[in-house]
C-alpha cells in the first residue's frame, strides 16, 4: 500500500508499506479517507518541530472506515465510520493519574512519534478509536481532531457562559476554539492579518473580528469590553510578541492560553500576572475531547462543512504542499483523500 513518509527534513515521499495487519484482541482495521494537513506536519516536513523523530509517516487528522475487528473489539464495528485520536499514553504517571494523558511523560503522537494517517490503511488499539454518526460527511468528521484542540484550549481556559474571549488568529486552531466558545456561550473577539480569514470567523458566530493592519486592536478591545480586558485570551497566533500582548490586554481574574512552540523567551513583567491574578496555562493536544466534540459534530453545533477548500490525491501530496505554501490566505483546511475521491 501507499504512504507518504517524511524522510527527513525537508525530504518527502511516497512509499509502498506493507499492509498493517491486527496483531492484538483490542485492535481494528481501518481503511483511511481522510486526512487533514496540519501547520505541525509542515513543521516536521520542515525539519521545524521540536518532537518529531524520522523517518516518519506524518498525519494525525483522520477520518476512515473499520475494515476488520479483533477479538475484545466490543464498541466498534466493521463499516463505522471513525475518527482517530492520535496519542497513546502510559496510564501510571503522574499526568496520566492527574486526567492529563495528553501531557504523560510517555507520550506519543500519531504522525510525530509514530507513524500516522498519511497512508492506505492503519491497525489501532479501539480505545483509541471513535466513531462518528454515518451521515456526517467524510470531509466534516475529518475536522473533529483539530476542533479536540479547540475545545481543549477553551477547557483549559475555563471558559464560561458571558466570558468575552479574545482569540488571536483564524487560522484554523483559532476557528475551531472560536466555534467552541460560542457554544459556551461566549462574546468572542478574533483578530488575523486577513480580511477573508475574519469573514470566514464573522460568518462562523465571531462577535467582533479586528484586523492588526488596519484598526488599533488594543483600544477597540478596550471600547468592547468596557475598559475591562477580555476575560479569556487564546493565543493561536503563538509569536514572542503575541504572548506578551495576551498576558497584558487580559482582564483581572482572567486566563491566557498558550499554544505555541516557540523556545525563544517573551519578556512578560510579573506586574499584570500579580495585579490582575491572571491564570497562564498551556493547551497541547487534548485530553478526552473526543466524546464531548463528536456529539457537537453529531448535533449539527458545529459548523464545519465550509473548513475543507482543497482536496488532493494521496499522491498529489507535493502539489498539496506548494498549494499551502504559495496561498496561505486561500487556504483553510486541505484534505488528502486517501484510495480515490470520498464523496
Ligand atoms: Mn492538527
Ligand atoms: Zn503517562
Amino acid at each position: 500500500m501507499k504512504a507518504i513518509q517524511v524522510v527527513r527534513p525537508g525530504k518527502i515521499d511516497i512509499i509502498e508499506k506493507e499492509k498493517p495487519r491486527i496483531t492484538r484482541g483490542d485492535e481494528v482495521l481501518i481503511k483511511v479517507r481522510l486526512v487533514g494537513i496540519c501547520g505541525s506536519d509542515m513543521h516536521i516536513y520542515h525539519g521545524t518541530s521540536p518532537v518529531a523523530t524520522y523517518p516518519r509517516v506524518i498525519g494525525h487528522e483522520m477520518v476512515g472506515e473499520i475494515v476488520e475487528t479483533s477479538s475484545d473489539v466490543t464498541r466498534l464495528a466493521i463499516g463505522d465510520k471513525v475518527v482517530m485520536e492520535p496519542i497513546e499514553w502510559c496510564g501510571e504517571c503522574y499526568a496520566c493519574k492527574s486526567g492529563r494523558k495528553n501531557v504523560c511523560t510517555q507520550l506519543q503522537v500519531y504522525g510525530v512519534h509514530k507513524d500516522g494517517a498519511y497512508q492506505e490503511y492503519m491497525v489501532l488499539p479501539e480505545k483509541i478509536v471513535h466513531k462518528v454518526e454515518s451521515r456526517l460527511d467524510w470531509h466534516e468528521a475529518v475536522l473533529v481532531e483539530p476542533f479536540t484542540i479547540g475545545a481543549q484550549a477553551n477547557w483549559r481556559g475555563d471558559v464560561r457562559a458571558g466570558d468575552i474571549v479574545f482569540i488571536m488568529g483564524a487560522g484554523p486552531i483559532g476557528l475551531c476554539a472560536l466555534q467552541a466558545a460560542k457554544i459556551k456561550g461566549a462574546t468572542c473577539i478574533i483578530t488575523d492579518l486577513s480580511d477573508d480569514k475574519l469573514a470566514f470567523a464573522r460568518s462562523l458566530g465571531a462577535d467582533y473580528v479586528l484586523n492588526p493592519l488596519r484598526d488599533n486592536v488594543n483600544s477597540e478591545i478596550e471600547r468592547i469590553t468596557d475598559g475591562v480586558g477580555p476575560n479569556v485570551t487564546i493565543d493561536a497566533v503563538c509569536t514572542v510578541k503575541t504572548f506578551e500582548q495576551a498576558v497584558e490586554i487580559t482582564s483581572v481574574a482572567g486566563r491566557v492560553v498558550v499554544l505555541g512552540f516557540s523556545e525563544s523567551p517573551s519578556a512578560i513583567a510579573q506586574l499584570h500576572i500579580t495585579k490582575n491574578e491572571l491564570t497562564i496555562v498551556g493547551s497541547r493536544l487534548q485530553s478526552d475531547k473526543f466524546s464531548e466534540v463528536i456529539e457537537w459534530f453529531n448535533s449539527g453545533k458545529i459548523k464545519a462543512d465550509s473548513f475543507v477548500t482543497h482536496r488532493f490525491a494521496l499522491e498529489d501530496i507535493h502539489q498539496a504542499i506548494e498549494l499551502i505554501e504559495t496561498h496561505p490566505n486561500e487556504v483553510r483546511k486541505v484534505v488528502l483523500e486517501v484510495g480515490g475521491v470520498q464523496k
